[in-house]
Order: structure tokens, then C-alpha cells, then sequence
């Protein structure tokens, strides 16, 4: 393919792959979506300091911003034409499970339980050690091509083994994705014990630009193992101000006995600010007032619940009620794609099926939910989810010619409704190219493909050693 830029803006994109020298962004359109800030910015500029933080931005070309004249004295000044393309925030996924990047397309005609039967239960207790850590950074990578650059791991434990639990922790540290790690508790070690596992990893949390690790949380599965354990959860999360995250009202053959367990959240403690229930599908007017008031939030997956049928929550009656709600691509055993531009085309196209009215959310708004709000369900907006001046320079340039869509009428329009990660042209984390078309740089991508089918192979293989023996007649 010809390209019809200049070469210099490729250049100047490709020395913006640095992060010691700051960057000048400009000639492009700016979707913020910082709070109150739908209209896009055309031909903006956006400045990213030495510090990996978004030092200005706005309209123009930033030639009389005196934190631009001050950065072009500085020597290694970079100046990056974007000119044709959008800058956004890099998406936030408010809920997932990077492990599951190596079971795509498993069980396809599942719904959750037969879902879960089929992965956690068949394949869980056959993980052997470093193959949570290679699946994880499987998961994560395929996450930042797809221009997620936040993701709250909502990690598992199968079996007793810590050192191998904790793999999903470690490997996330190793790549450039930035994550909030939702721990799940080991039901065989006491409070004391946990509690001290837990602060361990929240001395690590010490965000920087330069640091994928923004915060820690709690996967609480109580409410599906019993009340005691959601109690303790509870609990240890407050003691140590996390937050936390339920799995809660997804399948909907459950429906009818998962709203009945609604009082136990409530009498453990568990209706709170903190708190955020991943996918929420099947409330009833009493959850809804109820989580609403508490200043509890959602986590919508549309990918997921499509694929999984779960069903599609009444987002709009959830904001109407002021419930606060998020996005999330889920794993990519139940997401296939963890593409987000594909999650919020869904989404709210399936909204609008429903409404058969187009006056309801708007690309704009989805595509905040998915940044922005996110970020402040999982307690991280001081740093990601919009481009302000002091948040982290994480964004995506995104190129609506490369594949070509036709003229611009509407930025955010456009974003949603014509673009998919493969218009992504880059992805900076922390005002640092990490991924150019598709893929990510400083990664042998090839070799992790290679060990992880090894991986899947050898689970497989030990898996179909231990089935019983089926009797030949
Ligand atoms: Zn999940």
C-alpha cells in the first residue's frame, strides 16, 4: 500500500516511541473524554512531558502554551504529526481474566455453567507451574494490541498452590499493560495469613507513568461459597480500603435464586462504594435502588454476555437510577476478541435493538464509559481513563484511513460505529509507543504463541490422563 503521508510524520511518530524526550502531538482531532467534554478538539495538539504525563493540550498547535515553549528549549523536543487521525484515551477493561487468552472458541454452545464446567473445572486443576504466568502475559499482550491499556485482572486460583496463584500477579508486572489486580482469597489460609499477603502487594502499589501497576482489589466469591467467606472478604477489604468485585446476576437460568441472595450483600457489609458487581444483568427494581444508593457500580460486558447469553442488563435505566457503571471486555474465553471497539459498537447497538430508538446513548457516551468511568469504578481516574493535563499519556492514535473508512462527519461517530482495532496506528502507555500497527514492540510474540500452545497441549494431555478410564462395556 502507497502511503500518502509525508515520510517525516512517520518519522517523527516513530522517535515519539521514546519517553525521555518530551513529545508534541499536533494536527490531529482530540476525543478527551475528560467529564463535561463531548465536542471533539480538531486539529488539537497534546503535549506529553519527560515524565510520561500529558503536560498540555488544546486547540491549535500549541505554538503560544507556555509549557510547549518551554519543552522546545529543552533539548530532544520531538514533534509528532498526527494530522488525520484521533487521539483517545486508552480503553479501561473494568473486568477481566487474562489467563483465558488460550481457550478461545472453547465450548461454544455453552452458557455460564456448562462454561465453567468446561474450562475451570476440566482444564483448572491441570495447570501446571508457568502456565498461568505464560497465559497472562498471552492475555495482556492481545489486550494492548486491541488498544486496552488499564485492566482490572480479576485473577483465579485453581487448586491450593500460592507460588502458582501468584504467577498471574508477577507475569502482569512484566509487560507494559497497566493493571489493577483483583486478588481471590485461598479459602485454606486464615485471615492473618491473607492479610499479610495482601499488604505485601500493596507496598507495590506506587504508581508511576513508568509503572503498569495502578492499584489492588478484591475478587470476593462469597456470595457463591458461602457467607462466611463474604463476610471475611468484606471485611479485609474495608480494613485495608480496597475495593472489591463480585461476579453477581449473569446467568440467566439463576436468575430467579440470584436476586433472592441480594439480601446477604447487605448483611455482610457489602453494599458500598467500593463495590462493583461484574455484569448485573438481571436486577430487580429493589437492587437497582438499592445498589444505586450505595454508590455501588456495574461492570457491563457486552462481548461476553453476548457470547455467553447471558442477556443484556437496562444500562439506561442503571444511569437513570444513578448507578454507576463501567465496561469490560471479560476474558478472552468468553470475549474471543478483546477488541473494545467491537465491545461498545455491541453494546450499544444491542441497546438500540432493544429501544428501537436512537435517542438513548451516544458513541461519545459508550466510548466514556469505557475509559473514563471505568477508571472510576476501579479507583484509578486520578491517572488514566480521559486526557487531562497530569494524567498519564496513555492514549491510542487511531488512523480512520488505515484500513480506509471514508471521510470524518463525527469523530466519536466514527470511533464507534466505523473503526475496529485495526485502525489503531499506535498505542503509547505512559507517553511510550508501545504497540505500531497491530503489534506490540519489545515482544517476541511468535515464541509466546509457540510456548503457550505447548502449555495448552501438555494441560490437555495431563487432563485426559486423569479422566477415568471409560468402561468398555
Ligand atoms: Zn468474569
Amino acid at each position: 500500500m502507497i502511503s500518502l503521508r509525508p515520510s517525516l510524520s512517520a518519522l517523527a511518530l516513530c522517535l515519539a516511541s521514546s519517553a525521555s524526550a518530551a513529545t508534541l502531538y499536533h494536527g490531529g482531532t482530540l476525543l478527551t473524554l475528560a467529564s463535561g467534554q463531548d465536542a471533539p478538539i480538531e486539529r488539537g495538539y497534546l503535549l506529553v512531558a519527560d515524565d510520561g504525563r500529558i503536560a498540555a493540550l488544546g486547540a491549535g498547535d500549541g505554538t503560544n502554551d507556555p509549557a510547549v515553549i518551554a519543552a522546545r528549549s529543552a533539548s530532544g523536543f520531538v514533534h509528532a504529526d498526527v494530522s488525520g487521525r484521533i487521539l483517545l484515551p486508552g480503553f479501561v477493561s473494568g473486568h477481566s481474566h487474562l489467563w483465558q487468552s488460550v481457550f478461545r472458541g472453547i465450548t461454544p454452545a455453552a452458557e455460564l455453567p456448562a462454561w465453567l464446567q468446561g474450562l475451570h473445572y476440566t482444564y483448572g486443576p491441570h495447570f501446571a507451574a508457568g502456565d498461568f504466568a505464560a497465559f497472562t502475559r498471552h492475555g495482556a499482550y492481545d489486550q494492548l494490541r486491541h488498544g486496552v491499556t488499564t485492566t482490572y485482572n480479576h485473577s483465579h486460583a485453581f487448586g491450593r498452590d500460592f507460588e502458582r496463584y501468584r504467577e498471574q500477579f508477577t507475569a502482569e508486572l512484566t509487560t507494559p499493560q497497566r493493571f489493577v489486580f483483583a486478588w481471590v482469597n485461598d479459602a485454606s489460609a486464615d485471615d492473618a495469613t491473607w492479610v499479610t499477603r495482601l499488604e505485601a502487594v500493596m507496598a507495590q502499589v506506587q504508581p508511576r507513568a513508568d509503572r503498569p501497576l495502578l492499584g489492588l482489589s478484591i475478587n470476593a466469591v462469597g456470595i457463591h461459597r458461602g457467607q462466611a467467606i463474604l463476610v471475611r472478604e468484606i471485611a479485609v477489604a474495608k480494613k485495608l480500603s480496597l475495593t472489591v468485585q463480585v461476579h453477581y446476576l449473569e446467568p440467566s437460568a439463576s436468575k430467579v435464586e440470584d436476586r433472592a441472595a441480594w439480601p446477604r450483600f447487605k448483611e455482610a457489609g457489602g453494599l458500598f462504594s467500593g463495590m462493583s458487581f461484574a455484569h448485573f444483568i438481571h436486577t430487580d427494581d429493589t437492587i437497582l435502588r438499592e445498589a444505586a444508593a450505595a454508590g455501588a457500580a456495574m461492570i457491563w460486558n457486552p462481548l461476553s454476555n453476548g457470547r455467553l447469553a447471558s442477556g443484556l442488563p437496562q444500562i439506561e435505566n442503571y444511569l437513570a437510577a444513578g448507578l454507576r457503571v463501567g465496561m469490560g471486555v471479560d476474558g478472552q474465553a468468553s470475549a474471543d476478541i478483546s477488541d473494545p471497539f467491537e465491545n461498545v459498537r455491541l453494546g450499544l447497538y444491542a441497546l438500540r435493538i432493544r429501544r428501537e430508538n436512537a435517542g438513548g446513548l451516544q458513541p461519545v457516551d459508550v466510548l466514556r464509559l469505557h475509559t473514563l468511568k471505568t477508571a472510576e469504578v476501579l479507583g484509578v481516574q486520578r491517572w488514566v481513563g480521559s486526557l487531562e493535563v497530569g494524567k498519564f499519556a496513555d492514549f491510542l492514535v487511531v488512523d480512520p484511513g488505515e484500513p480506509g473508512t471514508g471521510p470524518v462527519w463525527d469523530a466519536a461517530a466514527t470511533i464507534v460505529f466505523a473503526c475496529s482495532s485495526r485502525n489503531v496506528s499506535s498505542v503509547v502507555i505512559g507517553g511510550k509507543k508501545v504497540v505500531e500497527s497491530g503489534r506490540v514492540l519489545d515482544h517476541d510474540a511468535v515464541a509466546l504463541e509457540t510456548d503457550v500452545r505447548a502449555r495448552v497441549a501438555a494441560i490437555r494431555a495431563r487432563q485426559a490422563a486423569a479422566r477415568p478410564a471409560t468402561p468398555s462395556h
